[in-house]
This record gives C-alpha cells, structure tokens and sequence, in this order.
C-alpha cells in the first residue's frame, strides 16, 4: 500500500489507498504525521505522529508505529514538520461580550479621545434616527495624548456629546467596570444633578455638579436599564461570530467567567444543534440569586462540549478605574482603598452552598484586600474539609506578601491573565507605587513557587483574545511594543514551558478536566491545533507573529488558514 500525504495547504481529501474511493469512503479516522508534536504531558515529550479515532486520540508516537493502525477509513494528513500543540484553554473571558463586541463598535484599539470621537462619528453617520451606539474597550489610561478637560482623570461627554446629538451612546471601559455615556444617552435614562446611585458606584460629576458621562461600578446600570435588549437573532449570530474567533486563534476550550440563564440557553441550543466549535466551561453568575438556586437544585451539568458547574462572584472592582479594593489607599488618589462590590457575607454563603452542590467558585479579586478577603472565605470553607476542591481567584492580581503562600496551601488556583500585566503595568505602577509592585503584583513565579496551579486568559473582550500575547507577556514581561527591554520585574518570568502549561494542562485541572484535554495523550479528546512556528523555540519577539494554521476539536478541523475542509 503506498501512502499519499497531504500537505497542509491543500484542501483536497486524499485517501490511504487509492483515488477512485475518494468518493465513498467517510474517514472515521487521522493520522497526522511528519510534525513536530508537543505532547505537553509528564515528560514534555515531542513526537511525530498522532492517530485520531472518533474524535479521540488513540495514539502518539513515532510514525512507523503509526502506521499500523491505517485502515481504508484513514485519512492522513502530513503536517509538514509544523508544531503541534493542545489546543489554547482560555481560563477566563467572556464569549457572548466577545461576539456582542464584534456586532459594536471595538474601541480597544483607539489611541486617544481623538480617534475615540472619530470612530463614533462615522457609527452615527451609519446609524437609524434614535438608535443606539453602543461600543466596548476604551482605556484612558492608554490613550496619549491624554484628553484636556479630565475630571477624575476620565474624559467628559462634552465632544461626544456634540457629534452625536440625537443618537444615544453608551461606550463600556475595556475593564467593564465603567461606562461613557452621551447627553442623549443621559437624557434618556433621566440622569440630573440630584440622581443617586443605588449600592456601590458612582457618577462621576464636575465642580457645577453636572454629570461627566462617566458612570463606575453599579452607577453602569443606571444607563444600562434603558438600552433595548438585544434580540434572539443578534445574540444567535454574536455566539456564531465568537465562536469563530475563538476557532481561528487556536483556542479549542474556554471558561466563561460568568453567565446569566439566557447565555445557558443559547449554548445548549448550540450544543444541541452541534455547533459548538470549542468546549465551553461555564460559570454562573452569582450576582443572580435565582439562577444560582435553580442550579443548586438541579447540580452541576458535565458535557463534552458544555459543561456548567462553578459561580463566579465578584469581590471588587479593576485597578484602572480605582475600584480594586487595596488595604492601603492608591498611591494616586490617597482619599480612597476602592470599594468591595459584593458583601463578603454573600460570597461567603454562595461558596458554601457551592462546595456543598458540587460546585467550584470562582471569585474576581484585584487588589490585595479583595485577595485577601477571598482567601480567607476559602480558609474558613475548607476549614478541616477536603481542599481538594479546586476553588480560584480569577485575576489574582495584587497580592499581600503574607497572603501569597496561602493560594499552595489552600490549594486555590490562581487564574491570571498575562495580558493584563502587558497593558497595565505601566500605569498599575501610579496606583500602587513602587514597593507594592514589587511584593505583590502579578507575582506569577512567586504563586507557582507556593506549588499554586496558575492557570492564564485574556478576559477578553477586556483583552483581544489573542493567546499569542498573553502568552508572550507571561514569558518577556513586556508591553506588546516590547518595552522595557529586560521586562517589568523579570523575575517573575515564566519559563515557556510553565506558561505553554498555564494555557494548555492548567485551565484543564482548573476546571476538573485534565482526564479529558490540555495535553495530547491516548484517551483525551484530540483538540489541538497546527502552528507556523514553534512557540517554545522561536525568538521571543516572534511568538507576537506565530500564526494559527489549522484547530481541530475533537478530531474535526474547525479552522484552517488556507481555507479549506
Ligand atoms: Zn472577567
């Protein structure tokens, strides 16, 4: 029998045997072969061949054993020497603002108030009398030149309001902790200069006492209660749009930091409807008591491709707009330690109930009273009970020297996100000051050394998705244009290998499916994906142009650059 290899730019189906079976032969199986394959298991082994039978791996190896199993069904697919890697886990972001940020306006890329005004200008420009201009991702702090009439170092509604009179806008902060609304926008939802904002937040006002179109925290919903829903058929195509994304960055798995019923349905719809294209691991958010007590109820629910069985709750706010609660004031603004923004009695309640149903919690947590505050939740839960639990901190950001060995002794993951250190550490440096940097912020190297599982993401869409970056920003320490050359504080570098295991084998045991996915070995789904280099050789400025060739999920390619299958 001679074999005929395909190359990975060709999109034709080529048989084992010969060509005119082509037709009728479905392939139940793959053999991927000739590639540069990193298991990502024990030994970090590499190897050539890896053979997929109904959606699962049945072999890895080297390619002359391989080629035992070739039956009539076999497909094989020659990789070219191309590196293979697990598929990227994300371990924390949010899919349906991704997809709904793809129907709006992405403003996470403006440099400045300029271009800011300028894209909205053009939206409005494009836009029905009265409709909304809705958008997400802008960042102040990032913007140079910094806008000239700041108030609380936010800009004021003043030009946005001027380019667009009569069509409402309201434009999320990359960190989704604060929102920028117009005059129109305001008018609509009755905001004056007596309105007062119910719990913790705040709008932000001049010295006439006139809102600035800045609204933090809970002050959000105040604009929010008056934006139409979107409708079933744009939250049906947001999924479809988020999902290709997720298919063409190579991420085969993502957890999903917090959804509401609604969210849960649409999934199912597509999971029911096999449409799901990556395997999604979902957690409940916990602000919603009825959502948490129907699941309580019912237990966790295990899927191959939609799992639900965690509550995500929210300590505090994001360190960019101040929110983040810090035992001491922020070096910055020193009237103010930012604010919890849920009671520490509800969280600890919820996580009760959650440890009892069978559920992991994971709880937002920034600055390092917030991660304090956690910590000892957990401490008190697992107070002579099973640790084993797998309980997380999503972010983990800043972090009290005293407190960092409790995440290994607890047995806490720590679910961090590279990328935030990559954008924010320029400016985190103004909030928290040099010390406070030094002992505890994005202190990755000093978690693991507690023996914590760190486990990374992007939370997009406060991040773009993009798994390259972050993972660059776990290995250099560096901004995306490269700067400082040596990295912020280099010795909390991760090795490649720690951070290729932060994206792959860690989320995995974060979400109790190591037995299933994040390293390619017999048994485990075959989700992986083919790169155009070798994320753990190439020079460190090129892991930022590493592309993804092709991702497949459970055997099946849900994504190929050439365009083909
Ligand atoms: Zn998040």
């Amino acid at each position: 029998m001679k074999l005929a290899f395909i190359r990975p730019s060709s999109a034709t189906l080529i048989m084992a045997t010969t060509l005119q079976f082509v037709c009728c032969v479905s392939f139940a199986d793959t053999l991927y072969i000739n590639g540069h394959i990193r298991l990502v298991d024990q030994e970090n082994q590499i190897v050539e061949a890896l053979y997929e039978s109904r959606g699962k791996i049945q072999f890895v190896g080297q390619a002359q054993q391989a080629k035992r199993l070739i039956s009539e069904q076999t497909l094989i697919i020659d990789l070219d020497g191309k590196t293979v890697i697990p598929g990227f886990i994300e371990s924390h972001g949010h899919l349906m603002s991704l997809g709904l940020s793809q129907l709006n306006l992405d403003l996470s890329t403006v440099e400045n108030y300029d271009a800011l005004i300028q894209r909205v200008a053009l939206a409005v420009d494009a836009a029905k009398p009265g409709e909304w201009i809705l958008g997400r991702g802008w960042h102040q702090s990032k913007w140079q030149p910094k806008p000239v009439d700041s108030i609380d170092g936010f800009q004021t509604h003043a030009r946005l309001s001027e380019v667009s009179p009569h069509n409402p806008v309201y434009l999320v902060h990359a960190s989704g902790h604060a929102g920028f609304a117009n005059a129109k926008a305001m008018e609509i939802a009755g905001i004056t200069l007596n309105t007062l904002v119910a719990g913790d937040g705040e709008i932000i006002r001049d010295d006439k006492g006139a809102a600035t179109g800045i609204f933090n925290e809970r002050a959000q919903a105040l604009i929010r209660s008056v934006i139409p829903p979107t409708s079933k058929q744009q939250q049906l195509r947001a999924l479809q749009l988020a999902l290709a994304v997720l298919a063409e960055n190579g991420v085969t798995s993502f957890q999903d930091a917090g959804v509401n019923q609604q969210t849960i349905d649409l999934y199912q719809q597509f999971e029911a409807e096999k449409k799901l294209t990556s395997r999604l691991w979902v957690m409940l958010s916990g602000a919603e008591k009825p959502l948490l007590e129907r699941w309580f109820e019912s237990g966790p629910q295990v899927g191959d491709y939609l799992t639900v069985q965690a509550v995500k709750l929210v300590a505090d706010g994001a360190l960019g707009s101040r929110g983040a609660w810090l035992l001491e004031p922020y070096t910055d603004r020193p009237e103010t330690n930012g604010l919890p923004t849920m009671p520490i009695d509800y969280m600890s309640d919820v996580s009760h109930q959650a440890y009892r149903r069978g559920f992991q919690v994971g709880i937002h947590a920034i600055g390092d009273l917030a991660n304090r505050a956690v910590l000892d939740i957990y401490d008190d839960l697992f107070d002579g009970k099973d640790r084993g639990v797998r309980f997380r901190i999503e972010h983990a950001q800043h972090i009290s020297a005293v407190d960092i060995p409790r995440f290994g002794q607890l047995g806490v993951i720590a679910s961090v996100q590279g990328i935030h250190m990559s954008s924010d550490r320029p400016w985190a440096i103004d909030r928290l000051g040099r010390a406070r940097i030094d002992e505890g912020a994005y202190v990755w190297r000093k978690l693991l050394e507690t023996n914590a599982i760190l486990i990374n993401g992007t939370d997009v869409p406060v991040e773009p998705i993009n798994p390259f970056a972050s993972y660059y920003a776990l290995v250099s320490r560096r901004t995306l244009k490269g700067e400082p050359a040596g990295g912020f504080e280099p010795a909390q570098k991760l090795s490649r290998l720690q951070a290729l295991q932060a994206y792959t084998i860690g989320p995995a045991y974060g979400a109790f499916e190591e037995h299933l996915k994040g390293s390619l070995e017999v048994g485990k789904w075959a989700d992986f994906i083919v790169l155009s280099q070798d994320l753990m050789q190439v020079e460190e400025d090129d892991i930022l142009n590493i592309q993804v060739l092709r991702t497949v999920v459970g055997g099946k390619e849900v994504y190929n650059v050439a365009g083909g299958m």
